[in-house]
């Protein structure tokens, strides 16, 4: 293939591979020509820009969770024109799906997130807040990248399934809204991970990891909606207001904090309460995020539950709708998955970053009162998340744990110190260093998928580790069986923010 390309084009090649392969060191003699392959497929200068616009693009649509047609269609587009069968509209998602190539066993999964936050528009790679639409949503979790990363690596093993026939499937999984942790329960219901014996998980990050082990917190996102009476606000004694209600509940939870066990963590936003003083809001409600470990947070629902009850009683309202949007369990990530990605890692090294991407790190990291130490040099060891386990956030990755050994590479890009759901993480998860972050990652994630799909006994490792922990873990939902995807959830703000953003990029 190479032979045929124009010479300038041969010389850019060539002096990516030297890089990429050159810095294999003295590992190359190991490295198995179908890893070979992929690597340097994904190292084509051509291929890096192909699958960094897809990831600018994802990041200028910046559509909220179960929101995300365009992203979907875009990855689900690039893989199906890439040669693979591409199932949408999956687990009853209409952004949802399973893209798969190759047949037979075994099935290697690779997962991938496409969702924006609200409220973090800003300009890519402007060191100072400064929003594209003030107001509007953004990446500010990287997530732009990650089905972008999933997908080149699973077209890179495609390339390499074509040219040496080995046998076995590889499928990206498009998960909708994994910052409301919404797919994953849903999607396993559906049974897609059924045939799976391995799931490669991937996260945006400032640096270049993985680890094994317990981690984050497992999670309710429920909305609680009260109904009471509405009156004029000057003579309200007939009216029973449903503020009140969620007034009294958010008091009530409040006071429980002080009684919940430390891993805990909860908040809430009120997204209705009312539109005018002089009315008694009749609906009002609030959607809670419950948070704690597996064995603790199914209680803690329940006391959050009896707080809302008392809301209503208090006011005299009703409590009208209790509605679980996602109940996740925590992540219990595999220690061999985990081993094998650190090798690849450690194999692929660090992107080399330009001076200009160093001192845009450094702009923002003054910005930000943070040390300015510039882009990362160094990829990480490999760590148990669950040494000392003192709570924190949550991913619906933690279900997809729970039914096939999984674990997480977290590929750099984002700037260290950048703040997580924040104008600063939008601004550098677009262009050059998030283009080379995720190609970074897409390589890892193409390196470890041709082991497992190539060596039975590496892939041996992760399922005898994982037979035995979920004989003493059977996996048991947390999501009621009535509980059916939120397709509504931010339609009507995207569909306000999609005009405006449209309008800007135009
Ligand atoms: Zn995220």
């Amino acid at each position: 293939m190479r032979s045929q390309m124009p010479i300038r084009r041969t010389c850019v090649v060539f002096s990516v591979l030297l890089f990429v392969i050159g810095s294999y060191g003295q590992s190359e003699g190991k490295v198995s020509k179908e890893k070979k392959l992929v690597l340097e497929w994904l190292s084509q200068p051509e291929i890096v820009e192909k699958f960094g616009k897809i990831s600018d693009t994802i990041w200028s649509y910046a559509e909220l969770g179960m929101q995300e047609f365009k992203s979907s269609k875009l990855l689900a587009d690039t893989l199906e024109e890439a040669g693979f069968t591409v199932e949408r509209g999956t687990a009853g998602m209409p952004t949802c799906f399973v893209a798969s190539y190759g047949s037979g066993k075994p099935v290697i999964g690779i997962l991938g997130e496409f969702d924006a936050l609200p409220m973090l528009s800003q300009k890519g790679r402007v060191p100072v807040q400064d929003p594209i639409v003030d107001g509007a949503p953004g990446h500010g979790c990287g997530h732009n990248t990650m089905c972008t990363a999933a997908s080149a690596a699973a077209i890179a093993v495609k390339q390499a399934m074509d040219k040496y026939g080995f046998r076995g499937t590889i499928k990206v999984f498009g998960s909708p809204a994994e910052e409301t942790l919404i797919s994953r329960p849903y999607m396993i219901r559906a049974g897609l991970f059924d045939d799976v014996d391995a799931v490669i998980d991937n996260h945006s990050s400032s640096g270049f990891g993985t680890s094994y082990g317990l981690g984050g917190n497992a999670m309710y996102s429920v909305i609680f909606t009260f109904k009471g009476k509405t009156a004029h606000g000057a003579s309200p004694w007939g009216g029973r207001s449903a503020l009140d209600a969620v007034d009294i509940m958010n008091v009530a939870t409040n006071y429980l904090r002080e009684h919940l066990f430390y891993t805990y963590r909860m908040h809430y936003v009120i997204i209705g309460g009312g539109e005018a003083p002089n009315v008694v809001p009749d609906k009002a409600s609030v959607w809670y995020y419950i948070r704690n470990s597996d064995d603790r947070v199914e209680e803690m629902y329940e006391r959050v539950l009896d707080c809302a009850k008392a809301g209503a009683l208090a006011t005299g309202t009703e409590l009208a709708e209790v509605r679980i949007l996602s109940a996740i369990h925590q992540r219990h990530a595999n220690k061999a998955a985990a081993e094998l990605f650190q090798k690849n890692i450690e194999f692929v090294g660090m992107p080399e970053w330009t001076e200009e991407e160093h001192a845009f790190a450094k702009a923002l990291q003054k910005e930000l009162g943070q040390e300015e130490t510039g882009m990362p040099t160094e990829v990480g060891k490999l760590s148990d998340r669950g040494e000392i386990f003192v709570g924190g956030g949550s991913s619906d990755v933690g279900e997809v744990t729970l039914i096939t050994p999984t674990a997480t590479i977290r590929f750099p890009g984002q700037v260290p110190g950048a703040i997580g759901h924040h104008w600063s993480s939008v601004a550098c998860n677009y262009g050059s260093t998030a283009w080379k972050g995720l190609n970074a990652g897409a390589k890892v994630m193409a390196a470890s998928a041709i082991d497992l799909l190539t060596k039975p006994e590496e892939l041996k490792k992760l399922r005898d580790e994982f037979e035995a922990y979920s004989a003493e873990h059977p996996y048991k939902p947390f999501l009621p069986e009535d509980a059916t995807p939120p397709l509504d959830l931010n339609k009507e703000l995207m569909e306000k923010w999609r005009r405006l953003l449209e309008k800007d990029n135009n």
